[in-house]
């Protein structure tokens, strides 16, 4: 089947010096696969001349559509327009719908329109100019020797909205897409060679046209399968029977049947319940409630957490024992649960979660290494508390405890469940 290869490249000196983290190729990358085009490569380049000339001859090479994002703003370390003008061969002209569109920005903005900005509406007379209702910089569609050069503004939100609006849409009409379908689920529990190990056989009766990726993050590992023809609804039956047949080899680790994060199943299987949650969080410093509270709707069942980093704070607030703490230290089982207590009581949520944990690179003992971490899930009838061990740095170590924490409260209300039928 023909198919359609692209490739991205991404300009500017702050994503070679990592000042910038070039999030623009992945969400390009990915709406390009969801509709049928293939990415063959991206790359970044530094705002160089000569640089993004090179990259953009061995691109087009290769793949019949080039997307590059970056170095359209007005300042002069800026230079991908006259550099596209000078490999398309085209001359700058005043687009007056874009001039318009400036002065109209700087009117409701209340400030003059200075000459540096009026040029952004110079653009190149050989392009289709693609417009950027979010920003000054458009967009701009070239096509030379059959490729199709697409320039986009490196700002991410003004990138995406060109994106949805003028190159996709675009895009879609060209012939000969094929289809591309996803399932993907979430696991947790299991490393992905345990799981490599269980699926041995299940991947060795898959076609060709349908790939099965792993993706490990954080103790969870997504499952991908990836089907690839000419109609959706070929595809889709095949794809289906082999996803049933996937999740019931991983079961016993399977957290979700859909692409979700662990914070969103949480959310699910809580607002299924009408039930809420809370917080006391020692070690992780509020990064759970931050996972919860960057799900839209979590309104709905989260209360709110308390960061009870210091002992003091844990006693005062949280009602945990000073005799427990002294006896048994602020990372055991016993302090956890009573933090759990104290802020499902202090709260009046249905449910909590609890962290106290070591997590470097400081204060670690040979009893209670770095990476020690004690959990507590439960509600005000009965409680579960869990010791994990991490031995990564503290970043990594706040990101593990909290997926292990919610994954921890999953299980617990899944087990829950099940006792009481
Ligand atoms: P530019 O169009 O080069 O002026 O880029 C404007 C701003 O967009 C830069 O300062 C970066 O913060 C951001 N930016 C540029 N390229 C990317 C990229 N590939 N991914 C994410 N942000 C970017
Ligand atoms: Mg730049």
């Amino acid at each position: 089947m023909p198919s359609i290869n692209a490739s991205i490249i991404t300009i500017g000196d702050e994503l070679l010096i990592g000042q910038t983290i070039d999030t623009n190729s992945a969400f390009i990358a990915k709406k390009l696969n969801e509709i049928g085009i293939w990415l063959r490569r991206r790359l970044a380049v530094g705002d160089l001349k000569n640089e993004i000339i090179a990259a953009l001859e061995e691109e087009s090479r290769n793949a019949g559509i080039v997307i590059i994002t970056g170095g359209l703003g007005p300042t002069a370390d800026d230079i991908t327009k006259p550099v596209l003008c000078e490999y398309f061969g085209s001359t700058l002209v005043r687009h007056k719908e874009t001039e318009t569109f400036i002065n109209e920005i700087f009117t409701r903005l209340g400030r003059p329109v200075g000459e540096r900005n009026l040029k952004q509406a110079d653009l190149p007379d050989n392009c289709q100019v693609l417009f950027n209702k979010r920003g000054t910089a458009p967009g701009m569609w070239f096509e030379k020797n059959g490729v199709i050069c697409i320039s986009l503004p490196g700002v991410p939100h003004e990138m995406k909205g060109i994106m949805e609006d003028e190159v996709l849409p675009r895009l879609k009409k060209l012939q000969g897409l094929p289809v591309i379908l996803h399932r993907t689920l979430l696991t947790a529990g299991a490393g992905e060679s345990v799981i490599a190990d269980k699926l041995e056989s299940f991947e060795s009766i898959l076609p060709s046209h349908i790939k099965l990726a792993y993706l490990p993050s954080y103790g969870q590992v997504k499952l991908r399968l990836t089907s690839q023809g000419s109609s959706a609804q070929a595809l889709e039956p095949e794809l289906d029977d082999l996803f049933d047949k996937l999740k019931t080899e991983v079961a016993e680790w399977l957290v979700i049947d859909d692409d979700l994060p662990m914070e969103k199943v949480i959310m699910e299987v809580l607002s299924a319940k009408g039930a809420t949650l809370a917080t006391a969080e020692s070690c992780t410093g509020g990064y759970i409630s931050h996972l919860i509270t960057s799900m839209p709707g979590s309104s709905k069942i989260f209360k709110g957490s308390v960061v009870a980093y210091a002992n003091d704070v844990k006693s005062s607030v949280l009602q945990v024992d000073k005799n427990t703490l002294d006896k048994y230290g602020a990372v055991s089982e016993q302090t956890v649960k009573e933090m759990l207590q104290g802020v499902i009581q202090n709260l009046s949520a249905d449910y909590g979660i609890a962290t106290s944990g070591i997590m470097g690179p400081d204060g670690g003992s040979p009893e209670k290494p770095v990476g020690t971490v004690w959990v507590a899930v439960g509600n005000i009838e009965s409680m579960e508390a869990k010791k994990f061990h991490y031995r990564f740095d503290r970043q990594r170590n706040i990101e593990l405890t909290a997926l292990g924490a919610l994954d921890f409260l999953r299980r617990f209300i899944l087990k829950k469940d099940q006792d009481s039928h």
